[in-house]
Order: C-alpha cells, then sequence, then structure tokens
C-alpha cells in the first residue's frame, strides 16, 4: 500500500491534514482561499486551465470536495449551499414522472418539500417505514422507481436504514439509493461502502461542527449521468458553496474524527443515565440494546452509534417544554452537530404531519464534558417535574 496516497490515510490523518495539500506557490501549509470569480482566458481564447467562471469553478471549493470524497470513499463529492441545497438537488435532477420512495421518520424540513412541493416537478414521493425491509420492497415500483432516499440514524427517532438491504431493493428494482448520512458522518458509516450511490450531508452539522456555516454535500459512487445533472444544475442555478464557507468547512473538517468520538462517548453515557432516570420514560439511541435498530446499527456504524439521541418524558409534552426552558449550560436551539450542545422540544417545530411524539426532546451532544451536561438537564428534569 502507498502510505504517500492521502487516500491510503486514516480519516484522522487525511481530515488533519485536509489531505496534505499545500499552496506551491508560497509553499503555506494552510491554503489561500480563493475568492476569484473569474479567470484568465489563454490568448487563443482557450481556457485550459478548466477554470471559466465562479458559480461553477472554485478552487476552495474543490478542496473542501476532496476531502469529503476521501472520507467517504466517493469518486467525486459537490459542496452546495446548505443541507436542503444538497438534498433537493437530487430530486431535481429526477424526470418528471419519477417515482421516489422516501422515509416517514426523516429530516422534517425535506419531508414537508416532498409533500407540498416536489408534486410540482412532477415527482410522485412515497413514504414508508425505512427500517422495514418488507415494506420497502412492497413500495418501489420496477422500472419507475428512480430513487429510493434513507436517512441514517433518522430524525427525530435515531430509526436506523438498513443501507445493504435497502440498497438491494433498489437496485433490483432499476433504482439509485441516496443515504443522508449527516447525523452518522463519514466516520462511522460510510453508505457507499454498503451499497449506497449517493450520500448526502448537511455539512452545516457535524462536517463543520462549529455551527458557524450553512452548507451541504453530496458524494457519489461514480460520476455517471445523475451526478453530471446534478452538477450542471448546480452551476447553472448558482447553488455552489461560498469560497469562504468552503474554506472555513475544511477547517472544521481538520477536526471532525476528534469531536464526532468525543459526542458518540458522551451521548452513549447520557442515553444510559438517562435511561434510569426517574423523569424519562425512553430515551431513544442506536447504541442501546433496546433501541430497534441497535443490531443493524451495530453492523452498519463503527466506533459509535453518533451523538444525537432523544428523550421522552414521562410528564408529557408539558414537562418537555418546560425542561428545555430550565436548562443553562444546554442551548435551546434548533440545528445540530455542533461543539455546544443543544436541545430541542422537536414536535413545536415539526407540526403537523410529523412522527415526533409531543413528549419528545431532541439532543444534540457536543464536546463538553459529560458529567457537566447530565448534571444541567438532570436539575431541568428535576425541577420542571417538581
Ligand atoms: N438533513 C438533516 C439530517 C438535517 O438535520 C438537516 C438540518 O437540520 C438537513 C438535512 C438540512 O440541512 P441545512 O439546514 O444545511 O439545509
Amino acid at each position: 500500500m502507498d502510505t504517500r496516497n492521502p487516500r491510503n490515510w486514516a480519516p484522522r490523518t487525511l481530515a488533519a491534514q485536509a489531505l496534505g495539500r499545500i499552496d506551491e506557490a508560497s509553499r503555506a501549509i494552510v491554503p489561500p482561499i480563493h475568492v476569484t470569480t473569474t479567470f484568465l482566458r489563454d490568448p487563443d481564447n482557450q481556457y485550459r486551465s478548466g477554470n471559466i467562471y465562479g458559480r461553477a469553478d472554485n478552487e476552495t471549493v474543490r478542496e473542501a470536495e476532496a476531502v469529503i470524497a476521501a472520507l467517504e470513499g466517493a469518486a467525486a463529492a459537490m459542496v452546495l449551499g446548505s443541507g436542503m441545497s444538497a438534498a433537493t438537488s437530487v430530486f431535481l435532477a429526477l424526470r418528471p414522472g419519477d417515482h421516489v420512495v422516501a422515509p416517514k421518520v426523516m429530516y422534517w424540513s425535506l419531508r414537508n418539500w416532498l409533500m407540498t412541493d416536489a408534486a410540482a416537478w412532477g415527482l410522485s414521493v412515497e413514504l414508508v417505514d425505512m427500517s422495514d425491509l418488507g415494506a420497502v420492497r412492497a413500495a418501489v415500483r420496477p422500472g419507475a422507481t428512480k430513487l429510493v432516499w434513507a436517512e441514517t440514524p433518522a430524525n427525530p427517532l435515531w430509526s436506523i436504514t438498513d443501507i445493504a438491504g435497502v440498497a438491494e431493493i433498489a437496485h433490483a428494482a432499476g433504482a439509485v439509493l441516496a443515504v443522508d448520512s449527516t447525523c452518522a458522518t463519514p466516520l462511522l458509516t460510510r453508505p457507499l461502502e454498503h451499497g449506497a450511490d449517493l450520500v448526502m450531508h448537511a455539512a452545516t452539522k457535524y462536517l463543520n461542527g462549529h455551527s458557524d456555516v450553512v452548507a451541504g454535500a453530496l458524494a457519489t459512487a461514480r460520476t455517471d449521468a445523475l451526478w453530471e445533472r446534478i452538477r450542471r444544475n448546480r452551476a447553472v442555478l448558482g447553488q455552489i458553496l461560498g469560497p469562504l464557507e468552503a474554506f472555513l468547512l475544511i477547517r472544521g473538517m481538520r477536526t471532525v474524527p476528534l469531536r464526532v468520538q468525543a459526542a458518540c462517548a458522551s451521548a452513549l453515557d447520557l442515553a444510559e443515565r438517562f435511561s434510569r432516570h426517574p423523569a424519562v420514560a425512553e430515551v431513544l439511541y442506536p447504541g442501546l440494546p433496546t433501541h430497534p435498530g441497535h443490531a443493524v446499527a451495530r453492523r452498519q456504524m463503527v466506533g459509535g452509534f453518533g451523538g444525537m439521541l432523544s428523550i421522552r418524558l414521562r410528564g408529557g409534552e408539558a414537562a418537555a417544554v418546560a425542561t428545555a426552558a430550565r436548562v443553562e449550560l444546554w442551548k435551546r436551539a434548533t440545528s445540530l452537530g455542533g461543539v455546544e450542545s443543544l436541545i430541542e422540544h422537536r414536535a413545536s417545530i415539526e407540526g403537523a404531519g410529523s412522527p415526533c411524539p409531543p413528549d419528545l426532546l431532541r439532543l444534540s451532544t457536543g464536546i463538553e464534558d459529560a458529567g457537566d451536561l447530565f448534571a444541567d438537564l438532570d436539575r431541568a428534569l428535576r425541577a420542571a417535574n417538581a
């Protein structure tokens, strides 16, 4: 094995060094941010550099993409202006009349878009229990289904999808499988190795990790016609990530293995402790043997079960809202995957049609001390239930 090839490095090594690239002109260890919107033509009117215009071409963006492709073991990656932009770009690269199968339990904003807007593009969308291979098999229509969309672990119940099982069903029907792997991160699961064709990340979350960039990413098993349509749409519709955000994303990714490792350890610790808490009816975390997706998660996730968990309170919705009101260290905010821990009453934000129970609090475990995190939430739970 050639150890000089960054593709052969461990994720921690390639992330820390952003693939070890330096700026050839200055020998800078941290490559410069390329902000130019346009590029010089050769005297004979050619563009031999391959760079024409900033809506399609940016070197800092390419550097971020190279790191993501290496982390995912992908043929190529693309970064876009948000996770939603990355996700919808896959659906918008389909053709009118195409049938899509997506999960009932998934990121709510994308589910809303699929339910309310996707039809305007001629897509017919069917939602299924993606953790049930029988249900997926019954939903796909050979020849008509072009895309199966999965998310694992899935918001906000942390349902687990058997990627290899769903990939087999999708491929037999002639469809591609795309996986929103935001919460697994490439450190815990590499969906392409399990048969997925596309991987999507809200890079806003763990990849960047510092709650200061909105970004999305796609990674592909092969640069086929679908990938080229997505790439062309990104250029034409102007969905590319800005170079300053791409730089921050590269900087954030240098520590993603360490942050994910810390978040996984704390989340498991908290899941175990809250399982024994008198105010807590149920803890939803794929790392607990009681979670319905635990067996598949053990097979599919390496090094941990993620930093996301949810707790359901014995006192119902009122207790959940009152608990969130009383935390101090945990921050009451939407989003996830940052260094700071966040707590959210999801039903309030997800609204009608959500599978989220009203007594549920979603926890995004950051990298703080797990004892401090437990103490703060324990105090809030006891005060809310007093
Ligand atoms: N997918 C998942 C799992 C998410 O949690 C989110 C955002 O919360 C998204 C996609 C959308 O990402 P963004 O907010 O960057 O558009």
